[in-house]
């Protein structure tokens, strides 16, 4: 599914991702977690091709196509989806109008008939049910006033929506609260059937009490450092990164 090779990237002449290697199998979770600033964010936007993030050295491929070749809206169509990757307001855009033209561009792609407005609305509302969003949120404009949980969720709902193939969720940062955790976890568990792959990011081991990750694999100084199975991250919990060494133990 994605095979990253010996990458390095950089952002404003600053290498941030240095020699990193990952292999993730269909149907995988793999749990991302690492020190404050080690580069867990930035490998994400790298994959995604955000713009300002050059790829110096190494390899990356989904499902077989190089995946750093693709322009951005490619990835996606590849199947590729980056949890934060919408997070912009798109005014006078309902939140309904902009997933249904991205679900019927990936159908397109994938030489399936678009959805009618009534197939559509019927997803749509299915999605909103589970993340436990009101129906009226779909006419509401792209992340227009979203309170961060309403986010969470919206997010969560476009993935369900969109079904991708490799999904990349990133909680480093977005504080948050148990009740989100668990319409994160409950979207993930759902969509998980064997073929779709995840890596989440995450300072939270909480969360992966949830979403019971296959591997666990530990980011420092842009580099995976130290990999592992669910218990991995037990043993973060209990000691922190100290096992890293000196310059680690007061990061987070
Ligand atoms: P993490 O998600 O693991 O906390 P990030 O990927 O956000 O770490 O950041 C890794 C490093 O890259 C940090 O030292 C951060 O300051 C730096 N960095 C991130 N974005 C930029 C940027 N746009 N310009 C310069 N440095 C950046
Ligand atoms: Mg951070
Ligand atoms: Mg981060």
């Amino acid at each position: 599914m994605l095979s990253i090779d010996n990458l390095h990237a950089s952002v404003e002449d600053k290498t941030i991702i240095k020699g990193l290697n990952l292999e993730v199998k269909p149907g995988e979770v793999h749990a991302i977690m690492g020190p404050n600033g080690a580069g867990k964010s930035t490998l994400g936007y790298v994959l995604s091709g955000r713009e300002g993030y050059e790829v110096n050295e190494g390899a990356a491929t989904l499902n077989g196509k190089d995946l750093l070749d693709l322009e951005v809206e490619e990835r996606a169509r590849e199947g590729l989806f980056l949890a934060f990757q919408y997070p912009v307001e798109i005014p006078g855009v309902s939140n309904m109008e902009f997933l249904k033209e991205s679900v019927n561009a990936l159908r397109e792609h994938r030489g399936e008939e678009p959805l009618t407005a009534a197939e559509f609305l019927k997803k749509a509302k299915a999605a909103c049910k589970q993340v436990n969003l009101p129906l009226d949120f779909l006419k509401r404009g792209v992340n227009e006033g979203f309170s961060g949980g309403e986010k969470k969720r919206n997010e969560i709902m476009q993935m369900i929506l969109l079904e991708p193939s490799l999904c990349i969720l990133d909680e480093s940062d977005s504080g948050l609260d148990v009740d989100a955790l668990q319409v994160v976890a409950d979207g993930v568990n759902s969509q998980r059937d064997g073929q779709r792959s995840f890596i989440v990011v995450t300072h939270y081991q909480r969360l992966l009490d949830y979403i019971k990750p296959d591997f666990v694999h530990i980011l420092a100084d842009g580099k995976i450092v130290k990999s592992g199975d669910a218990s991995l991250a037990l043993e973060v919990e209990k000691s922190g990164y100290a096992f890293l060494g000196k310059a680690y133990e007061e990061a987070d």
